[in-house]
């Protein structure tokens, strides 16, 4: 043991350095923020609640149940059941996500050729019972019209929904209309 390594031993060095280091963070302000009362607004495109995009032409979904979305999920978190329409088109009978399952990676919203899914910021919901996490059409439609609803939904597919036309270098991105919906 050397001359230095003894002292430190004999005068218990480094437990008063943690001593110190203790008493330093006693009188230093707090860094942690007391949630509820005190909130930090979701950074623009943060993975929140999933939603469906309403289509302004039609006031429905923009989903066509093509399935992509469901393929990509890891989880296997999205449920889609479809039927033949009048005029052999795809309708979306169901569209369900199961979110407590989900890890909120948006590779459903990337994998998504029309712009029909997105995450919404919103990550405050809380419930008693599985039912209420899991998302049916209709709630994930009242999901776009409560938190995306008018410019925050077209900031957002503008901002994140990738990849576009012009991400290849070959066409301009289309401007997406969005329906109108209330804010929160
Ligand atoms: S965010 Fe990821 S895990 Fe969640 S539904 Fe989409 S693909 Fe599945
Ligand atoms: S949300 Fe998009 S990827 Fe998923 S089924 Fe609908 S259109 Fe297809």
């Amino acid at each position: 043991m050397t001359f230095n390594e003894a002292v430190k031993k004999v005068f218990f060095i480094e437990i008063l350095k943690g001593l110190a280091l203790t008493l330093k963070h006693f009188v230093s302000p707090a860094v942690t923020r007391q949630y509820p009362t005190e909130k930090r607004e979701p950074f623009p495109g943060s993975r929140g609640l999933h939603a469906l995009v309403r289509a302004p032409e039609t006031g429905k979904e923009r989903c066509v149940g093509c399935g992509l979305c469901a393929a990509m999920c890891p989880s296997q978190c999205i449920h889609i059941y479809t039927s033949e329409g009048d005029d052999h088109k795809k309708v979306v009978d169901r569209y369900e996500v199961d979110v407590l399952r989900c890890v909120f990676c948006a590779l459903c919203v990337e994998a998504c050729p029309y712009g029909a899914l997105v995450l919404t910021p919103h990550y405050e919901y809380s419930g008693y019972t599985r039912r209420e996490f899991y998302y049916t059409k209709d709630r994930l439609l009242q999901n776009w019209d409560t938190f995306m609803g008018g410019a925050k939904g077209t900031e957002y597919l503008e901002r994140f929904w990738r990849p576009k036309a012009v991400d290849f270098g070959n066409g301009t991105p289309a401007k997406i209309e969005v329906s109108e919906g209330k804010t929160p």
